[in-house]
């Protein structure tokens, strides 16, 4: 028997190149030694078993070039020395394109480039194919041979395999070498911007929400049992997404019902069923098989501009994932990951309010969405948890893996996927200056917000669950200035019943240790849809049947939330406003309705509050010509921005498009704020704003320039505002609020920013 080095390959004629390749990476990767030792190890392999005279492994810089980092066969002087510029020769294409480049003649192709130090004029056929991972391009594997040799299918696909692994390799720090881990770091690095739904910076580890499965096994044991594997989760991926297109209420619902007709026919798609089955014929697992047929697709696609189609490769990732799932043995419910890192940064393509609180939220840092917008009520879960989070994030999930490193700076809107140490220490940095000035916030808790010429402001705040309640001791607010007691039905998978209502209200209330609440009334509908009760979808959500619209027609589903309320408090007072109202007769008819609920509790013994106060949210431009009406009816007004702000200026606040369009801080929504407050005043009936604009200390200043005396806010907003507040002249910005108006100063924002900085306020 001939003696064989023990890093030569064991090849058998009957074995697939793949699977001896894969065999003997693994033990590479558990072997002892540095990173170039192995990178060397692997080349040296990959070109016995593809018979290659020549196989190299270039890396991407920072730059973009790509630097020869191994070799076998080529000159061994000209590694980490020979560097080909972005889109340079055969091999800079490879990774420009990112595709394979199969050429028996390289040396006459046009884009051939000549490097002398490489010794590489003896080799007439290359074959590149580029070294992918999560869509980011890592490098370039390469091998060539002296004779025109014509590469098959076959070894394209075990080529590309193999980079495949080596990518995963690479990432995992597998390859472990100085200077190959901080070049590999440096080309993996990624900035991604988004809109910010709430503020605030995290440092963390990537949790995938409904996660791809990372492949770990890539050859199979057996072709012939993998090969039924594979059929069985195809046959099971049809039969399921059959299944969910049959669902009555998907079948009502188009956007859903395009999407899921999109993946049933690529899940029939022929040419995909036969990649897959090639794949696993060559020796590849069915997950392995799924894996490189999406990342040959991914890579076709790179170059494909056109929106349409790259978003049906968003569309193919997704079954690809689904298939993934399948293969692994999860149920494509099964999204919550088994192990959460304590400094979870979660990321997604899109995510619910109900989602977002499976997840533990002690160990939640922050939150990446593909969609959603400030106004979402992910966005108003995030900010009650107290956790940054960013939203229209495009591509962002393509773009890691579970237990990536990730930054979130959401004052900023950007999230840092697998920062450079410098990062990460600036973050540090950040992070350590947000403590100190929430320290500073902090020491501000028993101060009351009084401004410098002793006019006390109400600060209150926006709350929605129980976790919510802990941040009225910690900001040292008022009280609640808006409870909306729809999230508690939103994260709940089926309607909560009277008892179970009355419950979570007792526990808010003891929560809020004596400090009034404002509860609201139901506020469902528009961006707050609640499956079991929105079978219709309605063209304009926003306009449509929502709030107390819904529950003036809906009528049992206001008398039970009433009582519910009444329980919870009573013997004390019960503070409620109704969201949505668009006119006074419609505040009549819920006025009638509430004193008939409570006159019938009262009539009956049974406990009921002592003392009632009902009021109005203020959301709906048609009131601004009702005012005198809707006063009398109500025992206070709360006004809430975000909904008039959209329906002031028609713009969606659901749409990032157009929600940042138009700049609160100008004369129409402020005269239009005014105008409320003065009504109030003549009926001698509170008012206050809850919409997002009192939680920022610009804005906040500008209301209380209008004379607002009353705002409530996000919590992690009190500190700031606060801090507003006490470095102000109430009558100073009075004076100013007044003269801009008169003028109708056409950039108030700037005008407002000015005065702030002349007159030392804090913003
Ligand atoms: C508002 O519209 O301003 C408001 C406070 O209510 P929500 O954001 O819940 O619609
Ligand atoms: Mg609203």
């Amino acid at each position: 028997m001939q003696s064989r080095r023990s890093d030569e390959p064991e090849i058998s004629a009957s074995e697939p190149a793949l699977r001896i390749i894969m065999r003997r990476l693994r033990q590479i990767m558990a072997e002892a030694g540095d990173g170039q030792s192995r990178l060397d190890k692997i080349v040296r392999h990959v070109a016995g078993v593809m018979v290659a005279e020549v196989c190299s492994i270039y890396l991407k810089r920072r730059d973009g070039s790509l630097e020869l980092f191994a070799t076998e066969g080529l000159n061994p002087a000209a590694v980490h020395t020979t560097r080909l510029k972005r889109n340079e020769g055969l091999v800079g294409r490879c990774a420009e394109l990112g595709t394979p480049v199969n050429e028996p003649d390289a040396q006459h192709h046009p884009a051939f480039s000549y490097r002398p130090e490489t010794g590489e004029e003896i080799y007439h056929s290359l074959l590149a194919v580029p070294i992918l991972r999560s869509g980011q391009m890592l490098g370039v594997l390469v091998i060539q041979n002296h004779a025109f040799r014509e590469y098959s299918d076959d070894d394209v696909e075990t080529l590309q395999a193999t980079a495949m692994v080596v990518a995963e390799h690479l990432v995992s720090g597998a390859v472990a070498n100085a200077e190959a881990d901080a070049e590999i770091s440096r080309s993996l690095a990624a900035t991604i911007s988004g809109e910010i739904l709430s503020e605030g910076i995290a440092l963390g580890h990537v949790v995938l929400h409904e996660p791809r499965i990372v492949v770990t096994k890539f050859t199979a044991d057996d072709p012939v049992a993998e090969l039924k594997r594979l059929e069985s989760a195809i046959t099971e991926l049809r039969a399921a997404l059959d299944e969910m297109l049959e669902q009555e209420q998907l079948a009502t619902d188009g956007d859903h019902r395009d999407v899921l007709e999109a993946y049933r026919m690529f899940a029939h798609d022929r040419g995909w069923e036969r990649r897959l089955r090639e794949a696993v014929q060559s020796g590849l697992t069915a997950d392995a098989a799924v894996e490189s047929v999406k990342n040959r697709s991914r890579a076709r696609m790179l170059r494909n501009a056109d929106p349409y189609w790259q978003e049906r490769q968003r569309d193919f990732d997704d079954l690809s994932d689904r298939m993934l799932r399948i293969l692994a043995g999860r149920s494509s419910s099964e999204h919550l990951p088994a192990d959460m890192p304590a400094d979870t940064i979660l990321i997604a393509r899109t995510m619910g309010p109900a989602e977002l609180l499976d997840y533990d939220p002690k160990k939640l840092r922050g939150l990446v969405v593909e969609d959603g917008s400030a106004q979402s009520h992910v966005a108003v879960v995030a900010k009650a948890l107290g956790i940054p989070a960013l939203g229209q994030a495009e591509g962002v999930v393509e773009h890691v893996g579970p237990g990536d490193a990730a930054i979130i700076d959401a004052e900023t809107g950007e999230v840092y996927l697998r920062p450079l140490p410098d990062v990460i220490s600036a973050f540090s940095d950040k992070v350590r200056f947000r403590a100190r000035r929430q320290k500073k916030y902090g020491a501000l808790r028993d101060v009351p917000a009084t401004t410098k010429d002793g006019q006390r402001v109400e600060l209150n705040i926006n709350a929605g669950l129980v976790y919510d309640m802990e941040h009225l001791e910690e900001s040292g607010a008022d009280g609640v200035g808006l409870f909306r007691t729809e999230l508690q039905f939103m994260v709940s998978r089926t309607l909560p019943r009277l008892e179970r209502q009355a419950q979570s209200y007792r526990q808010v209330i003891e929560a809020a240790g004596g400090k009034p609440i404002v509860f609201r009334a139901l506020d469902i509908g528009g961006d707050k849809m609640l499956p079991y009760l929105h079978k219709v979808k309605e063209e304009n959500p926003a306009l449509g049947w929502r709030a107390i619209r819904m529950s003036l027609d809906r009528k049992a589903l206001l008398r039970t939330q009433l009582r519910a309320l009444f329980r919870a408090t009573a013997g004390g007072e019960l503070r409620l406003m109704i969201p949505m109202v668009s006119t006074a007769a419609e505040m009549v008819r819920v006025k009638e309705l509430f004193d008939a609920e409570l006159g019938l509790i009262r009539r009956k013994g049974m406990p009921c509050p002592e003392r009632v106060r009902l009021g109005a949210m203020f959301e709906v431009p048609s009131l601004l010509f009702e005012l005198d009406d809707l006063f009398r009816l109500v025992d206070f007004v709360s006004i809430g921005s975000n909904d008039l702000m959209q329906f002031l200026f028609a713009a969606d606040r659901t749409n990032a498009k157009v929600a940042s369009r138009y700049d609160v801080l100008s004369v129409a929504p402020l005269r239009a704020l005014r105008q409320v407050l003065q009504a109030g005043r003549r009926h001698n009936v509170p008012v206050t704003v809850c919409g997002e604009i009192a939680g920022r200390p610009v804005e906040a200043m500008a209301l209380i320039g209008l004379g607002f005396r009353s705002i409530s806010m996000a919590p992690a907003a009190v500190g700031a505002v606060k801090s507003m507040i006490l470095s102000l002249d109430a009558s100073e910005i009075e004076r100013e609020m007044e003269r801009l108006l008169a003028q109708g100063e056409k950039d108030m924002r700037r005008a407002l920013l000015r005065f702030a900085r002349h007159a030392g306020v804090d913003h």
